[in-house]
């Protein structure tokens, strides 16, 4: 997404603009999202605090906003869902076909089935770099995260000497112990969740919550995995609300009246009944030693290029003058709603303009 808002903007702009591209076709990841219905930004206020690095994305998200004009100037209409917006179309396909044509118009090579690898570029004395021997003035590196395909994409760390900061698959599934997940496989249902490591609640969130048979998912899950993955996963233990509306002086009077059954599910109420203390059971029920579930699953990665090292206005390197580097390559990552795309399209935008500039 970043690489096709730099090229859209840099091309638009008149400079002679290629976009490298390792898959077949640009922007596959596009078509997964938001369910194929493309979650591509948020009209939260300050936006930047949905992000693990708010300072650094904080001048960027400022003047692009929600990047309506962007969207607007590619042909796609946004429709807004409770501060989520989406394209009307609700059709991530018709988001990609509007960027393709829209790089294709403005005169964007794009070159596919075509990885870039550290050994394909070399310097070009001053007058920039080589790709595949051919010379370009300026290089965007917009290669992303392997979240949801698992390669590789920050090869640019070690050519241009920029730090990695670790990285971690977040808005994803978490692998925990099965001890108390038997029987509970497809077991969905809502709760709050609190992370605890060393008896300290880390991390919490609200939710819908997946039993699976390793480990646990859900939108509550996915949430809680960008709080754990930005404190690089310690060894945490989970404990399950079921009945967050309630005070456990509340529960004990219901659970006079009422069976553990008429609160969850079967196979839960069975679980609780067998391990006994249904009173504590429903308001904390325990799944032991969380870990990050697999890349493939997730849908971004927390870690990536150290933001210190780039300008968080242009995205140029500070190490590497005439490299930039946009969207999910960077440290950056953000919650669930949107703002990861968003922050896509924006960085994409603000590199492409920043290497425009002494064109
Ligand atoms: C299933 C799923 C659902 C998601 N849903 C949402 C959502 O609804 N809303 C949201 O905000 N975010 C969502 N995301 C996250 C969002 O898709 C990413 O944060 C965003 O696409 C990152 O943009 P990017 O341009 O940095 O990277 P990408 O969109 O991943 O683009 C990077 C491109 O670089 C190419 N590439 C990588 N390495 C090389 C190389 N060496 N040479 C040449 N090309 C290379 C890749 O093939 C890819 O096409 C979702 C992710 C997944 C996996």
């Amino acid at each position: 997404m970043a690489g096709l808002a730099a090229a859209i903007t840099a091309a638009r702009a008149g400079a002679k603009t290629t976009l490298f591209e390792e898959r077949e076709r640009v922007g596959q990841k596009i078509l997964a999202t938001g369910n194929g219905k493309c979650n591509l930004g948020n009209t939260a206020k300050e936006p930047w605090l949905k992000y693990n690095n708010p300072g650094f994305v904080r001048s960027i998200l400022s003047e692009y906003g929600v990047n309506a004009a962007f969207w607007r100037s590619v042909g796609v209409k946004l429709f807004e869902a409770d501060k989520r917006l989406y394209p009307h179309s609700l059709q991530a396909s018709q988001v990609l076909n509007a960027l393709r044509s829209a790089a294709e118009s403005a005169g964007v090579e794009t070159v596919t089935a075509s990885g870039v690898s550290d050994k394909d570029i070399a310097p070009n004395g001053k007058e920039g770099y080589l790709v595949f021997s051919r010379p370009f003035k300026k290089l965007i590196l917009a290669s992303g995260s392997g979240a949801g395909i698992g390669c590789e994409s920050y090869f640019a760390a070690m050519k241009f000497g920029h730090a990695l900061m670790p990285v971690y698959p977040i808005l994803g599934p978490l692998i925990t112990d099965k001890s108390t997940l038997k029987g509970l496989k497809g077991v969905r249902l809502p709760a709050h969740v609190r992370a605890k490591a060393d008896g300290k609640t880390v991390a919490e969130a609200s939710g819908e919550v997946i039993f699976k048979d390793n480990g646990v998912s859900g939108t509550a899950v996915f949430d809680l995995s960008v709080f754990l993955g930005r404190l690089g996963y310690p060894a945490a233990d989970l404990y399950f609300d079921f009945v967050p509306e309630l005070t456990p002086e509340e529960l004990k009077e219901e659970l006079k009246e009422f069976p553990v059954e008429s609160f969850v599910h079967k196979e839960l109420a069975r679980n609780i009944l067998s391990m006994g203390n249904p009173e504590k059971l429903l308001k904390a029920y325990p799944v032991y030693r969380a870990k990050a579930g697999s890349m493939e699953l997730a849908q971004a990665a927390t870690g990536g290029l150290r933001t210190d090292e780039f300008s968080d206005m242009t995205l140029e390197s500070k190490l590497s003058p005439g490299f930039f580097a946009a969207g999910e390559v960077l440290d950056v990552d953000g919650e669930c709603g949107g703002f990861n795309l968003m922050w896509a399209t924006a960085s994409g935008q603000a590199a492409a303009k920043g290497a425009l500039s002494g064109l």
